[in-house]
């Protein structure tokens, strides 16, 4: 029987186009809708995509935007492994900003306590109980504005000692100009963080103390600092289908993409302008992490805030949609996160791995590689002295027998 359908054709853009059939007579089930993909398997790293190419991809069919999110993240990732960071909070609270998901804000009574910024024997005795329990990166926040000077320079040697610990380090601290984001890279900082929160059309609706703009500049600053980028938003805080295409667009335009990209699920805490706002469908937020995956095929997409309130589900399907990379630990700066045992019992679960055991794996590679490179070269330099003197021996018996010449 003909199926005369609904054809629904979108170009993306550089030669790349999405075509989805509808029919409009019953068939067999599976057959009951269809979608041909001629995208790239292992997608491609771009950075002009439209907001038309990107709506077209959340509107896909839930399993065929999770098939093409898949095939991405196997052309660019061990599937199985996931990225893992410790977050902790080392200037809770009184921030001048007034974001509006925020417990941190001054503008609002959450019932958060303050603490000033902690000392850096305790930031780094945390760095290594993070490191012990298997985290390779280590995230540090601050509640500001941007730092201030006599407080950067304590920042500047918490990076060094973290980072002398072996593990990647990360800091948040609002906004940085070029002079600080150069001396943050010069101390060794591997990546910053700073997000965009939301679309730049729905951002005045959440915070109005900071622009999008200087948003923009703190990560150019970033990156022409030389350090790896860390930039995400948050779903779930009211925002319309439509902001959350404008929020990937933006950060896929970052030239290069940011290396990492937490996607956060709002956790709507009491005493916050958006503490009643509507839960956003968890398939919206699947569909979120796997438009992410598409757009940006070598970042690490972080399922980021949010993971306590999914459930095991949900969260398998973040991984299946290309999230791999989470925070770990019991608390993400000042809201909770699921205990280190329930996140290892999940890991157990689904067969996930933490990437720091293939890195170490690697680095140990690199390691032995290195040390068996060296005693080549000490070997190396050993026969050559041994030939050396051999040589010096030789040329002075022959010296001599030049010498002793005359006498014959
Ligand atoms: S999100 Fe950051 S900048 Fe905004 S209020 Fe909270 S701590 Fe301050």
């Amino acid at each position: 029987m003909a199926t005369a359908g609904l054809r629904l054709s979108v170009n993306l853009g550089m030669n790349v186009k999405l075509t989805i059939s509808e029919p409009t007579m019953p068939l067999a089930s599976h057959e009951s809708r269809t979608a041909s993909l001629t995208l790239a398997p292992g997608g491609e790293v771009r950075h002009d995509w439209t907001i038309e190419a990107i709506e077209a991809l959340f509107a896909l069919p839930f399993i065929d935007l999770l098939f093409h999110a898949q095939q991405v993240h196997r052309a660019h990732f061990d599937p199985n492994a996931v990225q893992v960071s410790t977050l902790l909070s080392i200037k809770t609270g009184a921030c001048p900003e007034d974001c509006k998901y925020c417990p941190q804000s001054g503008h609002y009574n959450t019932g958060l306590g303050k603490e000033k910024l902690l000392e850096v024997e305790k930031v780094v005795e945390q760095a290594q109980a993070a490191r012990d329990a298997g985290a390779s990166r280590f995230c540090m926040g601050a509640a500001w504005k941007s730092p201030r000077e006599r407080d950067l320079d304590v920042v500047l040697e918490m990076v060094r000692q973290v980072k002398a610990l072996g593990l990647e380090t990360c800091m948040t601290l609002g906004m940085v100009d070029g002079d600080q984001a150069n001396r943050l890279a010069e101390a060794g900082l591997d990546y910053y963080n700073h997000n965009l929160d939301t679309s730049p059309e729905y951002y005045g609706e959440i915070i109005t103390t900071r622009t999008y703009a200087d948003r923009l500049e703190t990560l150019g600053n970033v990156r022409q600092a030389g350090m790896k980028v860390c930039a995400g938003g948050i779903l779930g805080m009211g925002e319309a289908p439509r902001d959350r295409a404008a929020l990937l667009q933006q950060l896929a335009r970052l030239e290069p993409h940011p290396e990492s990209v937490p996607i956060n699920m709002l956790v709507k805490v009491p005493g916050t302008p958006l503490e009643d706002v509507d839960d956003l469908d968890p398939i919206e937020f699947i569909r979120a992490i796997a438009v992410a995956r598409i757009l940006m095929p070598e970042s690490h997409v972080r399922l980021s805030a949010g993971r306590e309130q999914m459930d095991e589900s949900t969260q398998a399907l973040a991984f299946l949609a290309g999230a791999n990379s989470i925070f770990y630990g019991d608390q993400l700066l000042t809201t909770s996160n699921p205990q280190v045992e329930q996140d290892r019992a999940l890991f157990a679960k689904l067969g996930l791995h933490p990437e720091v055991v293939e890195k170490s794996a690697r680095v140990c590679a690199d390691d032995a590689r290195q040390q068996a490179d060296l005693e080549t070269a000490l070997e190396v330099r050993a026969a050559r002295q041994a030939e050396a003197a051999l040589a010096a021996r030789a040329g002075k018996l022959a010296y001599d027998a030049t010498l002793d010449a005359p006498r014959v």
